[in-house]
C-alpha cells in the first residue's frame, strides 16, 4: 500500500538511507492527533536494524496519539541548502512509516534507552549511560517505530 517515489532518479540507496538515519541528530515524528488534525513533533532518535527508537515522557500529547493510533512516519532531513540563484535548495532527505509501540517489558525500554545513550553521547562509559538512563527511568517512556517502508530522496544535484 505504500506509494512509490514518482522521481526514480532521484531515490537514494539502501545504505545512504541508513547513513542519513545513523548521522541525523533529529527527526519529525507524524502521529494521528486529536480531533482528526496530524501532530508532527520532533525527536531525537536512533536508528536499530529496521527499527527507530524514542524516548519521552509518560502522558502527554504524543503517546496519547501513539495509544489511540499506531500507524506513524518519521522524516529526517540530512541536507537542506539553498541555492539562491537556481530558486532550489538541495537536499536530502529520509522518510520511514510503520507502526509505532510503547514499550513495556523493562529489559526491551533499557536496550532502547541505552542506544539512544550510545548515539547522543558515545563517548561516556557504560556505566556512565546506564547511570543517565537509571536518572530519568521512572518517568521514561521509550517507543519503538518498527520500520515497514522507507525511502531516501536528494535532489539530482546530490545524486
Ligand atoms: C530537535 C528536538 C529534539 C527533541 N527530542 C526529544 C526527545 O528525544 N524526546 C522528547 O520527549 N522530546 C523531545 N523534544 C521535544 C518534543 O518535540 C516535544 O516537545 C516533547 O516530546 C513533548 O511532546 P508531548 O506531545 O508529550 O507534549 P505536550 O506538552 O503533551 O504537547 C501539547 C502541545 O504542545 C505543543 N508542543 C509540544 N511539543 C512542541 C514542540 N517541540 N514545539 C512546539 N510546540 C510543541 C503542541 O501544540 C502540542 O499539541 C525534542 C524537540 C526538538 C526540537
Amino acid at each position: 500500500m505504500f506509494r512509490e517515489m514518482r522521481r526514480k532518479g532521484q531515490l537514494l540507496n539502501d545504505a545512504d538511507v541508513v547513513r542519513i538515519l545513523d548521522e541525523e541528530k533529529s527527526g519529525v515524528l507524524a502521529l494521528a492527533g486529536d480531533g482528526g488534525y496530524p501532530y508532527a513533533v520532533p525527536l531525537s532518535y536512533v536508528y536499530d536494524d529496521g527499527r527507530i527508537f524514542f524516548h519521552g515522557a509518560k502522558s502527554g500529547h504524543k503517546v496519547d496519539s501513539v495509544r489511540r493510533c499506531p500507524k506513524a512516519s518519521f522524516c529526517v532531513v540530512a541536507a537542506d541548502d539553498v541555492v539562491p540563484g537556481e530558486y532550489t535548495t538541495y537536499f536530502k532527505s529520509v522518510i520511514a512509516f510503520g507502526k509505532i509501540r510503547i514499550i513495556e517489558d523493562p529489559e526491551e525500554a533499557m536496550y532502547a534507552a541505552l542506544k539512544l545513550a550510545a548515539k547522543y553521547n558515545p563517548s561516556d562509559s557504560e556505566q556512565g549511560k546506564k547511570d543517565a538512563v537509571m536518572k530519568e527511568w521512572r518517568q521514561l517512556c521509550m517507543m519503538e517505530l518498527t520500520v515497514e517502508h522507507m525511502t531516501g530522496k536528494a535532489a539530482r544535484e546530490l545524486i
